[in-house]
């Protein structure tokens, strides 16, 4: 007979692995899946700041190794595979993976996160490695000594602006409101650098270059004129994209592509769970992440529970 596992869960960053370490104290049968690398977006950022718990900087890679080794300590199973399809058949879930493989379970917590949006504008792809990055920690050093624009006013493109003026010589934060949107620590520290100067009111309305990017044409959106302005990096932070892809048929998403769930974190499918960047809430960090990750396989063992038949007396 087929196996059935009590729960599937797919991602293995902050909130997929939190998940499973809730899964395996709760002795479900579980399987997590990972298209890629154990840890996820945040294993862009150098460090993290704001996690409870280290008062001192900590590595984001030394982090999520900490918390996967929690994870697989426990006896948490991860299958290197990309979850392609989720299809329903009375109380079961299929789930198609890239390896071809098929696997049964009574519940599934959703846990893809996201990735950085692109602008949008053109010659974008073009660029992309020739002077176009959506990753400050891994690229900053081809930067060292030049001048570079960075888009955007969240936290994330706040703190690469700050992770990027340890090596260019200048940056320039091109912001299109007349005020930040990141946390106010790291708004002081922006204010405070001397290589960071920002651009309020303005869009990038296109890159110029041949191989590289030479530059970019700003728009100040208040009095729409243009100008120039010389860079050989373009680093964009405008924003999350949702990994849902591989679900927009059978789940209820927002108009950005966020999975909808109710405080339970189900899905508006019974059974299917969301939780941390890839669900539709009002932020988007580890700690809310990991949280959400607990909760969500403290809901999913209700329902399995429910669905086998077991009560708690
Ligand atoms: C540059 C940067 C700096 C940041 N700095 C901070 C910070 O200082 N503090 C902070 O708290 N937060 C920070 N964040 C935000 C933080 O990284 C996210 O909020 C957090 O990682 C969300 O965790 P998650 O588990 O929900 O999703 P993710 O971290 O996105 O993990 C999702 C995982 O799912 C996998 N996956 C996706 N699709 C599939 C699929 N179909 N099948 C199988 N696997 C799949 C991905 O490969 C990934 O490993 C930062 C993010 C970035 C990008």
């Amino acid at each position: 007979m087929e196996k059935i596992y009590d729960l599937i869960i797919i991602g293995a960053g902050p909130a997929g692995l939190t998940a499973a370490i809730y899964a395996q104290r709760a002795r479900l049968n579980t399987v997590v899946l990972e298209k890629l690398t154990p840890g996820g977006q945040i294993l862009l950022s150098e460090k993290i700041e704001n996690y409870p718990g280290f008062p001192e900087v900590i590595s984001a890679q030394k982090l999520m190794k900490q918390v996967q080794k929690q994870a697989e300590n426990l006896g948490t199973k991860l299958n290197y595979e990309e979850a392609r399809s989720i299809a329903l058949e009375d109380e079961e879930k299929i789930i198609h993976t890239s390896g071809g493989k098929k696997y049964k379970t009574l519940a599934v917590i959703i846990a893809t996160g996201a990735e950085t949006r692109r602008l949008g504008i053109e010659r974008e792809k073009e660029f992309i490695g020739r002077g176009i990055s959506y990753c400050a920690t891994c690229d900053a050093p081809f930067f060292r000594n030049r001048q570079v624009a960075v888009v955007g006013g969240g936290n994330m493109a706040l703190q690469e602006a700050l992770y990027l003026s340890k090596f260019a010589e200048k940056i320039y934060l091109v912001h299109r409101r007349g005020m930040l949107r990141g946390e106010k620590i790291l708004q002081e520290r922006i204010t405070k650098n001397p290589k960071i100067e920002i651009i309020w009111r303005s869009v990038v309305d296109q890159i110029y270059g041949e191989e590289k990017v030479k530059g970019v044409k700003l728009k100040n959106l208040k009095t729409k004129k243009t100008h120039n302005l010389p860079c050989s990096g373009l680093f964009i932070f405008v924003g999350l994209k949702p990994n849902t892809e591989f679900v927009q048929n059978i789940l209820e998403l927002n108009e950005k592509g966020f999975i909808k769930t109710g405080e339970n974190l189900e899905s508006s499918r019974r059974g299917i769970f969301a939780c941390g960047d890839v669900r539709k809430n009002l932020l988007k960090q580890v700690i809310v992440a990991c949280g959400e990750g607990a909760l969500a396989t403290h809901m999913a063992e209700k329902y399995i529970n429910e669905v086998k038949g077991i009560e708690y007396k």
